[in-house]
């Protein structure tokens, strides 16, 4: 019988596989880095595992989160926008305003964010 999992239909494992064509702008061995589709601010990057993960609810292997959160890091010194400033976002679940359910990291920067989030 046919496997079926999460994987096999999951956007950002799409991605993650190369198989939707999305350039990657940094990576390290856990994590990819790349523009979100519908940017909200001058630069708006999505960082993910490599590995199928749902949601930051589901994540329990540290060193993997931790790549995550490098490499965003990484993204806003390489973008520009460590210095004047920037957001992390992680939307988890339905009140989270989670859409796409594979974990990820919004870098927002380029222009001053608002608090608190609406
Ligand atoms: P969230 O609402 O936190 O789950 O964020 C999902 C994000 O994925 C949204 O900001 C979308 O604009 C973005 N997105 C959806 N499809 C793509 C895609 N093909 N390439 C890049 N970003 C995408
Ligand atoms: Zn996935």
């Amino acid at each position: 019988m046919a496997s079926d999992d999460a994987r096999d239909h999951c956007l950002f494992c799409k991605i993650a596989r190369g198989e939707i064509p999305v350039p990657p702008i940094a990576q390290n061995d856990l994590a990819l880095a790349f523009r979100d589709i519908h940017p909200q601010a001058p630069v708006h990057v999505l960082v993910i595992p490599r590995r199928h993960v749902a949601s930051l609810d589901r994540t329990t292997d540290g060193a993997e989160l931790g790549a995550v959160m490098l490499l965003a890091a990484q993204v806003a010194r390489d973008e520009g926008i460590s210095v004047s400033g920037y957001r992390t976002v992680m939307n988890t679940g339905n009140d989270g305003g989670q859409t796409v359910h594979h974990l990820h990291v919004h870098v927002l920067g380029g222009r001053a964010m608002g608090w608190p989030p609406g």
